[in-house]
């Protein structure tokens, strides 16, 4: 017997130490009597013997400890743990009996990460709904309108049939952008094995954005010599597409202003390939650069959706690149332009 009042026996003690989840046990006092690794990781500060309440400051976890060891029923309780970071706990507290005390074990399973999910998911939801809702509500307006006040107005109805197009166009691109991105995320665990050329890839893209460039009076300059990373074509086609077309997009001088540059690059550093787009426009605040790969995240939502922007396209490059392997990279200050770099894995000669 050690110096503890009502020790638990050592059985009881190697029986939580088997549990991979925190376990605490205290006794009728409430003063811990036992907590197993989990446990102690988790709370490094807590002391056996000492009184629970004086190390852990969780009056809902105190208030059920209570009622279990007068009624003897076990009960679940929520436990959201402010410091030193908010952590969210659901704890089973349930007693039990030695030959001579009684005890009560907290069982904390930690459902910070799954609270976080299903709170993005429901996030996902709302913003999806209400991208979509914008455009159908214009396109119900003029329906409405063409069937009504302006019905033999032929004039009205090419301008409307014009809008109306492009709005159907955006929505189109968004549900197009948000099957892309569950199709990614069903594969995220596939890496893609075919040895895809970045050179071509990039002369491609920057040839068919030509006309866009040349309307926003954006030159493009590329420098791609054979880099051959292990990927797939067409996705890695989506992300290069997505990088380019922001550059041009969102550096476009205005009318007074001369024209800018955009710079592809495309090669290989420390054993990855890249492709990185450097443009000259207002670049980005520091704040905003960690959430622009956050889906339906946008600086400026007007200018975005000015621009055709459906606020996906940056979240589909990371995806994209999470399942190569590789990853994104975002310089960007305040008037000095962003640099946007996508790091691939190298093919290497056994793949070959
Ligand atoms: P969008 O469809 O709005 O372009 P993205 O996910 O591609 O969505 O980009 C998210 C946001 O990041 C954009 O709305 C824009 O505010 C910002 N952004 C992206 N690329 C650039 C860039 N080259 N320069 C400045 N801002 C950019």
């Amino acid at each position: 017997m050690n110096e503890t009042v009502d020790p638990v026996d050592s059985l009881v003690a190697s029986l939580i130490d088997a549990m991979p989840e925190p376990v605490l046990v205290v006794d009728a006092g409430v003063r811990l009597v036992a907590a197993n690794g989990p446990a102690r990781a988790m709370f490094p500060h807590i002391r056996l013997k000492a009184p629970l309440a004086s190390t852990l400051r969780a009056v809902d976890l105190h208030d059920a400890i209570a009622r279990v060891l007068e009624s003897g029923q076990a009960e679940d309780v929520s436990w959201l743990d402010r410091v030193p970071v908010e952590r969210l706990f659901q704890v089973h507290v349930a007693g039990f009996q030695s030959a001579t005390a009684r005890f009560v074990a907290l069982h904390l399973h930690d459902a910070t990460e799954s609270r976080r999910l299903e709170k993005a998911r429901v996030d996902f939801v709302a913003n999806a709904s209400h991208e979509l809702r914008t455009p159908l509500a214009s396109l119900l307006g003029f329906i409405e309108t063409l069937q009504g006040p302006a019905r033999g107005d032929a004039q009205a109805r090419d301008r409307f049939l014009a809008i109306m197009l492009e709005q159907a166009r955006r929505m189109a691109r968004l549900v197009d952008d948000l099957l892309s991105l569950s199709r990614i995320e069903q594969n995220l665990h596939v890496q893609p094995k075919a040895a895809v050329d970045l050179a071509p890839l990039a002369q491609h893209v920057c040839d068919a954005l030509a006309p866009l460039a040349m309307e926003s009076r954006v030159r493009i300059e590329i420098e791609a010599p054979t880099t051959i990373v292990r990927g797939e074509r067409d996705e890695l086609l989506r992300v290069a597409e997505n990088l380019i077309e922001n550059a041009i997009k969102y550096s476009a001088p205005d009318l007074d202003q001369p024209e800018r540059k955009v710079l592809v690059q495309v090669g290989a550093r420390e054993g990855m390939g890249f492709l990185s787009v450097r443009d000259e426009g207002p670049g980005i605040a520091p704040e905003n650069i960690p959430r622009l790969t956050e889906r339906f995240y946008r600086v400026d939502v007007g200018q975005s959706r000015a621009k055709g922007g459906t606020g996906l396209g940056l979240a589909l490059a990371k995806h994209i690149l999470a399942r190569h392997r590789g990853r994104l990279g975002i310089q960007s200050a305040l008037g000095r332009g962003s640099a946007f770099t996508a790091f691939i894995p190298l093919i290497d000669r056994n793949d070959r």
